[in-house]
């Protein structure tokens, strides 16, 4: 992409509604706009990283075994009057009454919905087991819609859902979306710590959530400093292996690690002194195993081996994928502007034209661009004639990984400067050699 053939719309004062570094950095790179309270519009640099995200979250629970799928943003009430949730769900439910009077709702999560696709279709323990999920816009009329992207009103969050015979097996999907998310998050460059967390009414240890640290967390977190040691890596899994499955659940969450609505004091006092934290943390996911909670309510029930007729345990599994873009920034800037981890980066590198309208160096421009594309990465050329100073300055805010500087200077010597934006280290090197680094 050409810098003037985008729409980068960049701030150059910090505006004032931001109280928030990723919320602060976002409107300054020009990603999101807010359209009201809570609510915002995706601009093309936002979008991009939006889309990118999805894409790895997708990825990942289809190499899970979990089957995407679309459910609508506006619901019917009658569902959610038949699970009894349409009185319990309060303020934060958006109501809605159609042409025709009737009750209408836009979806704060979809249990009703989906539970009622099941039982419209299956009806056999052999249809199981089933997991469908989808990525799709939520609305929660929060009281207290803040900090950007990160509590929005409007936001888009992965929601998946387990349908299984047994509890058993609904503890296998359970450690498989735990699994799952382990790998997303790293591929976003993220380490997002499984915590114990509070099962509500329902009660029961199968349900936990996942916070990135980060100070301007909402929720306070206990953890033995250990747990920060973890890391998935590029380990094989096979999901269909209940053992494997179940020691990475051991293993990510033995250690102690939870959020202060679960947090036991007694317990926490076990874990040696010195590896003892209390931090902020950014909840970015949560699974949770509920048993037979809908299923009952809804009556989906698939007849067992003998016949008999048997309600479903099943769990729901999210992923706030908006919030990941603010989660993502909070854990990775300066105080220059953000630096995009490689996974979720809108542009895996920047050209800056020192002397833009010079023969050699637009060619040269021109020319790098044509390289890295071809080697299938996508980069931002700033072609705009600005002074140096402005390009740089636009470039570490939007927070690219490399940056490719191109003048007539390093040219007459066969060089351009390859700036790493984590590090920000520069060496100068031939035109190939930069491409060959970046890719
Ligand atoms: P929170 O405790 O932050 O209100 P939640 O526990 O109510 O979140 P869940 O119902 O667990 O949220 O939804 C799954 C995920 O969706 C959360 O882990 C979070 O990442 C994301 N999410 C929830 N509410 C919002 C919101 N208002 N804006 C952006 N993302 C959200
Ligand atoms: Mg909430
Ligand atoms: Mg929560
Ligand atoms: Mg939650």
């Amino acid at each position: 992409m050409r810098l003037t053939r985008y729409f980068l719309p960049v701030l150059k004062e910090n505006p004032a509604e931001a109280q928030i570094v990723s919320h602060r950095l976002m409107l300054r790179a020009g990603m999101i706009k807010q359209s009201s309270a809570g609510i915002y519009s995706w601009l093309p640099m936002g979008f991009k990283v939006l889309k990118k995200i999805e894409t790895i979250v997708h990825d990942e629970q289809m190499r899970a075994g979990h089957i995407p799928m679309l459910m609508p943003t506006i619901q019917s009430a009658d569902l959610w009057k038949e699970s009894g949730r349409y009185d319990d769900y309060g303020k934060e439910m958006l109501r809605i009454s159609d042409r025709h009077g009737r009750d209408m709702l836009y979806g704060p999560t979809n249990e009703e919905l989906v539970t009622d696709i099941f039982r419209s279709h299956v009806n056999s323990y052999k249809d199981l087991p089933l997991t469908l999920y989808h990525i799709q816009w939520k609305f929660r009329d929060e009281v207290r819609p803040r900090f950007g992207v990160m509590r929005g009103r409007e936001f888009l969050m992965k929601d998946g859902y387990n349908f299984d015979l047994t509890k058993e097996d609904a503890l296998h999907a359970y450690n498989r979306h735990l699994v799952s998310y382990l790998r997303s998050y790293e591929r976003m460059g993220l380490q997002a710590i499984p915590m114990r967390a509070d099962g509500g009414p329902i009660g029961g240890d199968y349900t936990h959530e996942f916070l990135v640290l980060a100070d301007t967390g909402e929720s306070e977190v206990f953890y033995d400093s250990d747990v920060t040691d973890l890391s998935f890596g590029d380990r094989e899994i096979d999901y269909d292996s209940v053992e494997q499955c179940q020691g990475v659940l051991e293993e990510f969450t033995t250690k102690y690690a939870r959020t202060d609505e679960t947090h036991d004091e007694a317990l926490f006092n076990e874990v040696p002194q010195e590896r003892r934290r209390t931090a902020r943390g950014i909840e970015v996911g949560q699974i949770f195993y509920f048993g037979t909670k809908y299923s009952e309510a809804l009556g989906a029930k698939v007849q067992n081996q003998d016949g008999k007729p048997t309600p479903v345990h099943m769990g729901s599994h999210g992923i706030g994928v908006s919030r990941l873009l603010g989660a993502i920034i909070e854990a990775s800037h300066d105080d220059k502007g953000i630096i995009w981890p490689e996974g979720v980066t809108p542009f895996h590198c920047g050209i800056v034209n020192l002397k833009q309208g010079d023969d050699e160096a637009d060619a040269a421009c021109n020319q790098l661009y044509a390289a890295l594309t071809a080697a299938g990465l996508e980069p931002l050329y700033d072609d705009r004639k600005e002074r140096a100073g402005g390009k740089f300055a636009t470039m570490d805010l939007i927070g690219l990984p490399w940056r490719i500087t191109v003048g007539p200077r390093g040219l007459k010597n066969g060089v351009v400067e390859l700036t790493s934006r984590r590090t920000g280290e520069s060496v100068e090197m031939s035109p190939e050699e930069a491409v060959k680094k970046v890719v």
